[in-house]
């Protein structure tokens, strides 16, 4: 099926001609309003340079991991919410963290829909990476060794997030 909508309309407007037509759903409307609040960012490296700090470019864009350790976020006990250093997306909440002795940030559960994961074989063993799901900025690496009720480790690059404690 071929249609011609002008490239000039909106999402929203986009999803409301579809409806018009018989094409969209009621289901659909919030489906599409989800995939918007997470809607890829494309930056280039040289944006992402100026964004960021290079200990932060490190990770987030180059898969680097922080010296165990070294993050202040560590010590972190507050209650409140853990965004991507990248691109703000929040990605865990205090709830979820605790204290693993790794000298990582560490969690045992994201916030629904925040991460993507994948393989990666930088060590001897494959490890699961895992990202923002908005920027693509390398978090950390998850585990099976992790508290119930997940059993995850989310071993995290304190670098690559921010705190913003509750209001
Ligand atoms: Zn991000």
């Amino acid at each position: 099926m071929c249609m011609n909508i002008p490239s000039t309309l909106t999402r929203r407007q986009t999803m409301k001609l579809l409806s018009l037509l018989g094409l969209g759903s009621q289901a659909a409307a919030p489906v599409a309003q989800a995939v918007a609040a997470t809607d890829p960012w494309k930056l280039s490296e040289a944006e992402w340079k100026k964004r960021l700090t290079p200990a932060q470019f490190d990770v987030l864009r180059e898969e680097g991991t922080e010296r165990p350790g070294s993050s202040p976020l560590n010590a972190e006990k507050r209650k409140g919410t853990y965004h991507c250093a990248g691109c703000d997306l929040p990605l865990f909440s205090s709830d979820t963290k605790y204290e693993s002795g790794t000298g990582w940030p560490s969690f045992h559960t994201p916030l629904a829909g925040a991460l993507g994961t994948k393989t990666d074989y930088k060590a001897i063993f494959p490890r699961t990476e895992y990202h923002c799901v908005r920027c693509d900025g390398h978090q950390g690496h998850v585990f099976n060794d992790g508290p119930k009720p997940s059993g995850k480790r989310y071993c995290n690059n304190g670098v690559a997030l921010t705190f913003k404690a509750a209001a």
